[in-house]
C-alpha cells in the first residue's frame, strides 16, 4: 500500500508539513528492527513531541516488566537510560511514589510501592499516534476540533469478542505493537493499541461518544 500525501501536517491540521513523524512513536521499538510507519507533519509537532514519547516509553516499560525479549531490550537500551538520564523524569516518579495496598495472586491484601502515570503524557502521545494512524489508514486528516479521547487500560481487553475481533489488525516489528481499529462516519473511529502483549490503551475519536 502506497502511503498517502498530504501538503498539511497530518497531526495538528494547520502548518505545512515539511518533514516526517513516526506514528507510534519509534522509541517504543527501541532495538528492534522494523519497518515504521511515518505521516507528514510540520516541525513544530514532530520536534516538540521527542520528551514526552521518552517518558511514555519509560512508563510502558515499567508496567509491562522485561519477561520477553523485545520488553526486555525496551527496558535495557531505552527506558532504563532514560530514568538515568533525565532528571526531571526521575523527580516526578520519586515524588509520586507511595505505599499502595494491593492484591496478590491469593487475593491477600499486600503492600506494594507505586507511583503515579502522568495521563497528560498518554492524552498528547496517543492523540498524536491516533491521528496520524487516522490519515494513514483513511487518507483523510482529522479536524483539530475532533475530540480524541485516550483511556489507558488496566488489563487485557476481551481480544476475542465479537466487537473486537471485527476491528481491522495491524502490527509493528513483529507482536511489539499490535493495533486494532474500527473507522465509523465522518470523524469517528476506534483504535485498540497493544504493546509487547502486555499493555493496552483505548482512543476514540469524533462525536459519537459526545452524546
Ligand atoms: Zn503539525
Amino acid at each position: 500500500m502506497q502511503p498517502p500525501k498530504s501538503s498539511i501536517c497530518v497531526l495538528c491540521a494547520i502548518r505545512p508539513a515539511t518533514t516526517h513523524d513516526h506514528v507510534p512513536p519509534k522509541g517504543l521499538f527501541k532495538g528492534l528492527e522494523a519497518q515504521l510507519i511515518t505521516v507528514p507533519a510540520c516541525s513544530t509537532c514532530n520536534n516538540g513531541s521527542s520528551s514526552d514519547d521518552e517518558d511514555l516509553r519509560f512508563f510502558i516499560s515499567v508496567q509491562i516488566g522485561k519477561q520477553t525479549a523485545g520488553s526486555a531490550k525496551l527496558w535495557n537500551d531505552g527506558a532504563h537510560k532514560s530514568i538515568k538520564r533525565k532528571t526531571k523524569l526521575r523527580e516526578a516518579v520519586i515524588a509520586s511514589t507511595r505505599t499502595v495496598e494491593t492484591m496478590d495472586n491469593e487475593g491477600n491484601c499486600v503492600e506494594r510501592l507505586g507511583f503515579e502515570v502522568p495521563v497528560r503524557i498518554y492524552q498528547t502521545v496517543f492523540e498524536r499516534t491516533t491521528r496520524g494512524l487516522f490519515f494513514f489508514h483513511t487518507g483523510r486528516i482529522l479536524s483539530p476540533n475532533t475530540l480524541v479521547v485516550v483511556d489507558m487500560l488496566r488489563g487485557q481487553p476481551e481480544l476475542e469478542s465479537p466487537e473486537i475481533r471485527s476491528l481491522t489488525r495491524n502490527s509493528i516489528a513483529g507482536e511489539a505493537c499490535v493495533y486494532r481499529f474500527g473507522i465509523g462516519e465522518a470523524d469517528s473511529s476506534f483504535w485498540l493499541y497493544e504493546f509487547y502483549g502486555a499493555h493496552w490503551v483505548m482512543v476514540r475519536t469524533g462525536s459519537f461518544f459526545e452524546q
